[in-house]
């Protein structure tokens, strides 16, 4: 079994054939789908031509399932949280931004922080203390 990402409230499987699939409002309440790269670090995106996602700005990631807002705003309210099992079934909290063209992602398991993305310093100071370059 591969690698499963999940909704954090309902803990449904949010991954589908290769892709992430959320549901997603826009700043203007208009409401698409969005598939991911399950891929850290990789960020294709998917939509429909007719949902039009503008760089740049900020967009609600509800699940799909439950439509719960994954927005996490224990850390910041622009980071999106879904939670990943890994194929040894090692459970981590990955967080991305929800603002369209903004590169980064946080993969957090127990006190271990792994960055991707070229935005990743945007809120690297969120996650606690850790070494400062
Ligand atoms: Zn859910």
């Amino acid at each position: 079994m591969a690698q499963t990402f999940h909704c954090p409230y309902c803990r449904g499987i949010l991954n589908v054939e290769g892709k992430i699939v959320f549901s997603v409002k826009t700043k203007n309440g208009v409401r698409g789908l969005i598939f991911l790269s399950p891929e850290l670090g990789n960020y294709q995106t998917i939509t429909n031509p007719f949902f039009k996602v503008k760089e740049g700005e900020l967009h609600h990631y509800l699940c799909p399932i439950c439509h719960s807002n994954l927005a996490a705003l224990e850390i910041n309210q622009n980071l999106v949280k879904v939670i990943l099992t890994d194929e040894n079934k090692k459970v981590s909290e990955i967080l991305f931004s929800g603002i369209a063209g903004e590169h980064c992602t946080y993969k957090l398991r127990e006190e271990e922080l792994e960055i991707f993305g070229d935005d990743a310093d945007n809120y690297q100071n969120f996650f606690g203390e850790g070494p400062k370059f």
